[in-house]
């Protein structure tokens, strides 16, 4: 019997119309690939794992393989609930990130990691897959070309154009891989038009707020999100604070540092760390991060604080969490008269319109499929070639 052969074939399980959840398909020639198995935003801690698995994804049959394109849990979040022997590939840094981000939590991610690099090629079945390094809040974040059956496709992933690895996003640009027939394109910040402040703009931000600032000054921010901990590093460096870190953000720093990257963390001058009572909890238990001894070295280093002799450090610079409020609270450490100023000062991890059209332009696809956007069908108006499909809904690449 002869079986007619198609060309591949692309299914958005979920994200075609939302932001995160993403999980895309690929199939040809009875071969599956995903991109990315993220958790839905929306019902982040409140779903459970497996009621998070779109209705259109078959976990019965294997797969090649899953390739993520950065460890942010609307892009990994599903793993938990998808079988063990399914191959996964990603950055090595976004493994680390990945399997911290689950310890912390008590988790584990049960399927084995195979590394790939920034624009060298690897194949999964018939699937060839070329990662590009590009700029995002997420550290270790990629966009994923993928040639199949003489077609090509090329994922976004999440990106933006102002961060610390803006010029990877130009250069790609500049120089664009040629003739893309699908380009799955995300779209989070599409309602905001004009460009927003880069890193470096928000290094003088920060710097003036320390400057105008008599006592300590309290921030939040993501302990993942290294471009922002390096701005914060360098306008405490320029205004000669200290920058106190938890156990976790010295942890991911020195993690992150060992792969790849040297980055600001324990030991370099202006760095201290301060150990609260949950997080030295979390990384002495057994069952979620299990290394004691990582306490015991920060805590012996020369560098380390406890939490109550936060009090009397005024040029401090003091990572915030609502976890770490309460154990600063408990030691008499809280935002005071003098460091209550509530600001917020903060660039976005993605790309305004404007730079989600010209990168759209720059790629020049037959297909641009949207996704990973609540608000796709108010813009499309500035792309070209849009085809819009909903989650589920299978197209054929012609
Ligand atoms: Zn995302
Ligand atoms: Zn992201």
């Amino acid at each position: 019997m002869h079986l007619m052969t198609t060309g591949p074939v692309l299914t958005i399980h979920r994200a075609a119309d939302e932001i995160g959840g993403n999980c895309i398909e690929l199939q040809h020639d009875g071969h599956r690939l995903l991109l990315d198995a993220g958790s839905p935003l929306e019902s982040d801690g409140a779903t459970e794992p497996q009621g998070a698995v779109p209705r259109t994804l078959d976990t019965s049959r294997n797969i090649a393989g899953l390739v993520l394109s950065h460890p942010h849990q609307d892009h990994w979040g599903l793993l938990r609930a998808l079988p063990a022997s399914w191959p996964v590939w990603s950055g090595a840094a976004t493994e680390t990130l990945i399997r911290m981000t689950a310890s912390l939590s008590g988790g584990a991610v049960a399927q084995r990691f195979q590394a790939y690099r920034s624009q060298e090629s690897f194949c999964v079945g018939p699937f060839t897959i070329t990662p590009f390094l590009a700029d995002h809040s997420a550290f270790d974040a990629h966009m994923l070309l993928v040639d199949v059956g003489g077609k090509r496709v090329l994922y976004s992933g999440d990106f933006r154009r102002v961060g610390r690895k803006a010029v990877l996003v130009d250069r790609l640009m500049k120089n664009p891989p040629t003739g893309v027939d699908v380009l799955l394109h995300e779209g989070t910040t599409l309602g905001r038009a004009k460009a927003f402040p880069t890193e470096s703009a928000l290094e003088d931000d920060f710097v003036a707020l320390f400057q105008r600032t008599r006592g300590r000054v309290f921030i939040t921010w993501s302990a993942q999100n290294i471009d922002r901990t390096v701005t914060l590093y360098r306008a405490c460096k320029k205004t000669r604070r200290t920058l106190v870190l938890d156990l976790y953000t010295i942890d991911v720093l020195e993690r992150l540092s060992a792969l790849r990257d040297t980055l600001p963390t324990l030991g370099w001058p202006q760095v201290c760390a301060v150990v609260t009572s949950s997080l030295k909890w979390s990384y002495e238990s057994p069952d979620r991060m299990n290394t004691p001894a990582f306490v015991e070295r920060v805590a012996t280093s020369g560098h380390a604080t406890g939490a109550a002799k936060l009090a009397g450090r005024r040029v401090a610079v003091v990572m915030l969490r609502p976890s770490l409020l309460r154990d600063f609270r408990k030691k008499g450490v809280e935002p005071a008269a003098d460091d209550a100023t509530i600001t917020q000062i903060h660039a976005s991890g993605h790309a305004s319109r404007d730079d989600l059209e010209a990168f759209a332009r720059a790629i020049g696809p037959r297909r641009l499929v949207p996704i990973h956007s609540f608000t796709w069908d108010e813009h499309l108006e500035g792309f070209a070639n849009v085809e819009r499909l909903r989650d589920g809904e299978v197209l054929e690449i012609p």
